[in-house]
């Protein structure tokens, strides 16, 4: 059932874990296995134009644990990013959402942009733009159905990521700035990467109508990213209020459990149906 790959249950999994998993290297020694065993699944939740048609989805990663259940990716990424683990299993997470994207092409379902999470680590991987190309030319996935999600905090070192950003980009694919407004980037790093998308962070999206700095920083998104002539998708839409809101101030795409929580494979297949 789709509410077992919510956010919900896997956070109350993960504070249940807290205490199991003092030791990190046994976290660690886990994911190793966890690779072996092919215990990790990928989910994927539905992004919407304004109209409310299907243009994307993210790639979420769970660890299906055999004993404990699903395992947030919160618990589990930043030891995989501490141990180096994160390299393969970033590797496994981009081959299997373009393998999967292929597929669900080549089954007769509407073309969507399937979006994945890069970490710092796998950001800073020289050959990054090498392994991207090679899992494209393996799957077969046209790379303008392939988005990589970046955060503020990979902007440290700007002309190097810019670098980066521009290889990424050769090579046809979408770049867009997930969790945008929580990290450090200065405005002058939007004007310089090669990005296309903005990601407002749902934590001004929850707090729409709670406060009006929230709603504010919200249609100042929207603008700003406009007028650089990026697009922005807002996530973690959850209520029609905030639905409304970000219609009425011309958010171009949208993201949430209003309209979807990240859903199995078969789940998203069934939604895709659409298009023939
Ligand atoms: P993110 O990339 O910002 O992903 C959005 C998170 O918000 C997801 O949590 C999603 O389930 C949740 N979400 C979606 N809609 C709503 C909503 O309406 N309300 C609320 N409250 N939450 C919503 P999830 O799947 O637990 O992932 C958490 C974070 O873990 C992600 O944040 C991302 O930073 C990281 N992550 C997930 N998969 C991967 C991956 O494959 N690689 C890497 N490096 N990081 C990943
Ligand atoms: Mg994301
Ligand atoms: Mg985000
Ligand atoms: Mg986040």
């Amino acid at each position: 059932h789709a509410k077992k790959y919510g956010t919900n249950q896997i956070q109350q999994y993960a504070s249940e874990m807290d205490f199991r998993w003092e030791q990190r290297l046994e976290l660690e020694n886990g994911i190793r296995k966890a690779l072996e065993r092919d215990e990790f699944e990928l989910c994927y939740q539905p992004q919407y134009d304004i109209t409310g048609t299907l243009v994307g989805a993210e790639a979420l990663v769970r660890w299906h644990h055999p004993e404990m259940g699903m395992i947030s990716p919160a618990l589990f990424i930043p030891a995989a990013e501490e141990s180096g683990l994160i390299k393969p299993l970033g590797e496994w997470v981009l081959r299997e959402a373009c393998r999967q994207n292929k597929l669900w092409q080549m089954s007769g379902l509407a073309s969507i942009r399937i979006s994945v999470n890069l970490s710092i680590k796998q950001f800073e991987q020289p050959d990054l733009a090498d392994k991207v190309a090679a899992i494209l030319r393996e799957t077969g996935l046209a790379p303008q159905y392939l988005e990589l999600e970046i955060t503020e905090t990979m902007a440290m070192d700007v002309d190097r990521a810019t670098r980066t950003l521009h290889d990424l980009k050769s090579l046809g694919l979408y770049v867009s700035m997930d969790d945008f407004g929580t990290g450090y980037s200065s405005l002058s790093v939007l004007k310089q990467f090669p990005i296309d998308k903005l990601k407002i962070d749902q934590s001004f999206v929850r707090d729409l109508h709670k406060d009006e700095g929230s709603a504010s920083i919200v249609a100042t998104i929207v603008a700003m990213a406009h007028h650089l002539n990026l697009k922005v998708i807002a996530e973690g839409v959850e209520t029609k209020e905030q639905y409304d809101f970000l219609r009425e101030h011309q958010c171009d795409q949208i993201q949430g459990f209003y309209f979807s929580p990240p859903l199995s494979p078969a789940e998203f297949a069934r939604i895709g149906k659409a298009v023939v």
